[in-house]
């Protein structure tokens, strides 16, 4: 049985609120790129639901691309390793790629993937996209380029954000009250 019930989520974004800042984000990315192609690079499994409804507004031609990245063991907190699931990608050499992601926390997930980009390709440019930044828990110097909302270091979840595999199905991002305690 979960330990976490949808009663418990403290509300945090709503619908409304997310995909109003969805569409600024991706206004802001159609004025960047213009008409340039771009592949957007979703990170598996959390960002899926940001990645879909942000591609949805772009106006370039997009390729898109998911691979899938592990950083959180069992339950509330990164394992501090990251570990790549699936990394194939296509040959992004000399092409825009913008990884998006569902949120930076200690920032290693993000580090690991830019590295792993330069090391392997000479992209035309490489940007970062989170929807939610959990900016006071960072251990790397690692920034994103485009963030949706800014949020304290609380533990949350919906909107592809899940607990235990659980309420990323969620169309709001709620967070759970002492999850440090827990
Ligand atoms: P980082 O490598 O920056 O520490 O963590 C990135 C990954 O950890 C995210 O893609 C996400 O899967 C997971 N993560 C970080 N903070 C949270 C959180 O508050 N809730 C959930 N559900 N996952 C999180």
């Amino acid at each position: 049985m979960l330990d976490l019930k949808i009663s418990d989520l403290k509300p945090l974004f709503t619908e409304d609120e997310l995909q109003k800042r969805i569409k600024e984000i991706a206004d802001e990315l159609n004025d960047f790129y213009k008409d340039e192609e771009v592949y957007l690079i979703s990170v598996l499994k959390g960002s899926v639901f940001f990645a879909i409804d942000l591609s949805k507004h772009l106006t370039m031609p997009v390729c898109m691309e998911f691979i899938r990245l592990s950083s959180y063991g069992h339950g509330f907190k990164s394992t501090g390793k990251v570990n790549a699931v699936d990394i194939s990608l296509p040959d992004l050499n000399g092409k825009n790629v913008l990884i998006v992601e569902d949120i930076i926390d200690t920032g290693l997930t993000a580090k690991f993937l830019l590295d792993f980009i330069d090391l392997n390709f000479k992209t035309k440019s490489t940007k970062f996209c989170s929807l939610l930044d959990k900016k006071i828990s960072r251990q790397t110097d690692v920034d994103a380029d485009y963030h949706g909302f800014v949020i304290d270091n609380k533990f949350v979840v919906g909107y592809g954000l899940d607990y235990l595999g659980f309420y990323r199905n969620l169309p709001y991002i709620g967070y759970v009250e002492n999850a440090d305690k827990k």
